[in-house]
């Protein structure tokens, strides 16, 4: 195995053409990575990636258990330990695709590391061998490894082979070590795996499988290690409270509005600036606080969530001139676009949708009070805000006003006092719609523009500030500042702070690139939705806690459409079977499958609402959709499920389950057969066939099994399975939508 990764990794000398690729590729990456130098939470991300890589890699070797990554950078050591251990459950093919670490590799500290330490599991146990699971996890272990190995420029060399004798001299035993050392020179990453030469040398059962240990500089400046930041464990924590993560305090805290009587609840989300069509990162944060905003008030809260839009910008003004349209037009046109894609995705409409257009006066009423408490000042028709003023400046970010000062180094304004001042009001120049201030014609900045319509929408002080994760500075750390100013309520949570909880998104990266307009990978929403239904990317998002860095991809689509498929068919058919079934008594003693279903269900109902209030966990909340979805399944598929006592009941229960998990997360329960149809309709278009192409196809197949020709009959079914389209032999529906598994 270890030399088939080997000789993959240099398989042929690339042509020019794609080395140039190759090159452009790097390039990019790097002008990223530089971008990222100073951001210490993308390197700990970097350090678990490749970590995590290796682990793949060092896994597909069935025999390696020791594995130590290094950086020559030594801020960012990053050390690994993989173990392997034997017989503690298995997971089935079904799952493989769910678990597989493809969908967040940039992510690797949960969820990948959970099915590396099932590939290692199923590897161990004879029964899911022989269940066929090994070779299917193996085989996407295999290829995982493989190409991210490629993908990450990895070089390979076996460097020493140690021989070892134990045991007592009558009956030695020999024990062969392979050190492996894997080098990426760019990275400054060594790896050094030891594979020993007996397969169950040294397996311990019960210990824990993967250890990430990274200890590192957080993003906030503070010291913080892998363990810390993703935290597992919720060892006396009460989770029938919600718990958020702070950005504040780089602490996950127990959710307490400032409303004395605990009932009213206000969220300020930063909308989007409306001069195009939204893309699969505005997707992100708003599915992200959408499901913030119904787990409220599932909670009980009465909540007013605001969140506004930018329709006044340097962007949109050139928009403007270059389209011949006025902003006004322009601006309605992409506000309509962006409450259509929200709805297509399932997100509610906030109670509150202010446009900064429409809140000027509050807005020059805001930068006088800053001007007259000292805070700003105004120099040639522009007004600055001071960050002197304001010894807490800086808390939010964790930056200090000396890095703010490097930072500005480039582009010192002559007019300002210090370099990492900001605009709240910019004179206006010629051709762009303007408004008459105090200080002549202009219009506001983009900071200010939030402050003045928090205060203006839910007052001075609120308790949830949200957005994503490259809001926090400058955008967030200047609304703070402004308000603070203008309140005069302190930055850190003392008794009445601005806000109570900052809490941000995660970054969603295109095949493992930050996505961007200049790298090309950029895709609006609409693009995603022509080709695959919104709740399968609502979906693939939830996948994700809404925290970590997201990798989308076009086989993570591809998986999470399965899964949706699945979830609406499992729904569709017990609901056919409810309507069918005779009343039927309640069993006496139910028999063990229906007392283990109605466990099941009550116990996956906790679960689910422990899993939200739990910095909104919503992969756990997925990842408990599967028992009962298995158990219906059971009931409707299997011998022992079809004829047990007790059946409907069982299947009630585990269906109201289902629909209220679905509820939790925003996915439709009534719609089943519409989602169903527009589910194989656009399967269909990906696969480029018409209904009458399929018809067609179909009946091709039908002929070549009538003269029994059964070589010609599967070309045709695998021709299809291919593109994506499924035949159902025998069933009632002929086919049904399924992963095309190449798709990267
Ligand atoms: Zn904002």
């Amino acid at each position: 195995m270890l030399s088939a990764v080997s000789s993959k990794v240099s398989v042929s000398e690339p042509s020019d053409a794609a080395r140039a690729s190759t090159a452009r590729r790097d390039d990019a990456r790097a002008r990223v990575e530089r971008r990222d130098d100073d951001d210490d939470d993308a390197r700990l991300r970097r350090c678990c990636w490749d970590a995590f890589v290796t682990l793949v890699d060092a896994f597909v070797d069935e025999n390696a258990r020791d594995i130590v990554v290094g950086h020559r950078n030594q801020s960012s050591r990053c050390a690994v330990r993989g173990e392997a251990g034997r017989g503690a459950g298995s997971p089935s093919p079904r799952e493989g695709p769910a678990l597989c670490p493809a969908a967040d590799a940039d992510a690797p500290s949960t969820r990948s590391l959970d099915f590396l330490t099932a590939v290692v599991r199923s590897r161990s146990s004879s029964r899911a061998r022989r269940r066929g699971a090994s070779s299917r996890m193996m085989r996407l272990a295999s290829q995982q490894g493989s190409s991210l190995v490629t993908r990450m420029g990895m070089r390979r060399a076996t460097t020493n082979t140690n021989r070892t004798m134990q045991g007592r001299a009558r009956i030695p035993t020999t024990t062969t070590t392979t050190t492996t050392t894997t080098t990426n020179a760019r990275r400054g990453l060594v790896v050094t795996a030891s594979t020993p030469s007996r397969t169950n040398a040294g397996r311990r059962h019960g210990t824990p499988l993967v250890r990430v240990d990274a200890p590192t500089r957080g993003v906030y400046g503070k010291s913080v290690t892998a363990s810390e930041d993703v935290e597992t464990s919720n060892e006396g924590r009460d989770l029938s409270r919600l718990w958020l993560t702070n950005t504040m305090t780089r602490k996950k805290e127990i959710f307490t509005p400032r409303d004395p009587a605990g009932k009213k609840v206000q969220m300020y989300v930063c909308g989007v600036t409306v001069y195009d069509y939204s893309h699969i990162g505005h997707a992100r944060v708003y599915v992200a606080f959408d499901v913030l905003y119904r787990q409220l008030m599932r909670l009980g809260y009465d909540v007013t969530y605001c969140r506004n839009f930018t329709d006044i910008d340097d962007k949109i003004i050139k928009r403007s001139n270059e389209s011949g349209e006025t902003c006004e037009a322009l601006t309605d046109k992409f506000i309509e676009a962006f409450h259509e894609d929200m709805a297509a995705l399932g997100c509610l409409r906030p109670t509150l949708e202010p446009r900064a257009t429409e809140c000027v006066d509050d807005i020059i009423a805001f930068i006088e009070r800053l001007i007259a408490k000292g805070n700003a000042y105004e120099t040639e028709g522009d007004v600055y805000f001071s960050v002197d003023t304001l010894p807490a400046y800086g808390a939010l970010s964790g930056r200090n006003q000396e890095d703010n000062r490097a930072g500005e180094r480039v582009a010192v304004d002559g007019r300002k006092k210090n370099p990492a001042d900001f605009a709240l009001w910019k004179t206006a120049k010629p051709g762009e719609p303007t408004w008459t201030s105090p200080w002549g014609e202009g219009r506001p900045g983009w900071h200010i523009e939030c402050s003045a319509m928090i205060e203006k929408m839910l007052g001075p002080t609120i308790d949830i500030h949200g957005g994503g994760q490259d809001l926090v500075f400058p955008h967030h750390e200047n609304e703070l500042a402004q308000s603070s100013a203008a309140c005069g309520c302190g930055a850190h949570a003392d008794e009445n702070p601005f806000v109570r909880y900052w809490v941000h998104n995660g970054f969603v990266k295109v095949d493992s690139e930050k996505m961007s307009k200049s790298l090309g990978n950029f895709f609006t929403i609409r693009e995603v939705l022509d080709k695959y239904h919104p709740f399968v990317l609502r979906f693939m998002l939830l996948g994700a806690h809404y925290r970590a860095p997201i990798n989308y991809t076009q086989r993570a689509l591809e998986e999470a459409s399965d899964r949706v498929y699945y979830l609406y068919q499992t729904v569709h058919d017990v609901r056919a079977i409810l309507r069918d079934a005779a009343a039927e008594e309640p069993a006496k003693k139910p028999v063990p499958l229906v007392a283990d279903a109605l466990k099941l269900a009550s116990e996956a109902e906790k679960q689910v609402s422990e899993a939200l209030n739990d910095d909104m966990n919503t992969p756990g909340v997925i990842a408990t959709l599967s028992a009962p979805l298995k158990s219906m399944n059971d009931f409707m598929t299997t011998k022992a499920g079809k004829k047990a006592v007790g059946r409907v009941g069982a299947l009630q229960s585990l269906l109201s389950t289902v629909e209220g998990l679905m509820e939790a997360v925003g996915m439709p329960k009534d719609e089943e057969n519409v989602i169903l149809a527009e589910l194989r309709a656009r399967a269909l278009h990906r696969a480029g066939l018409t209904e009458d192409d399929l018809l067609a196809k179909i009946e091709e197949r039908n002929k070549a099994r009538d003269a029994k020709d059964f070589a010609e009959s599967d070309r045709l079914r695998d021709e299809l399975s291919a593109r994506g389209v499924g035949l159902m032999d025998g069933s009632a529906v002929p086919w049904r939508p399924v992963p095309v598994i190449d798709a990267t």
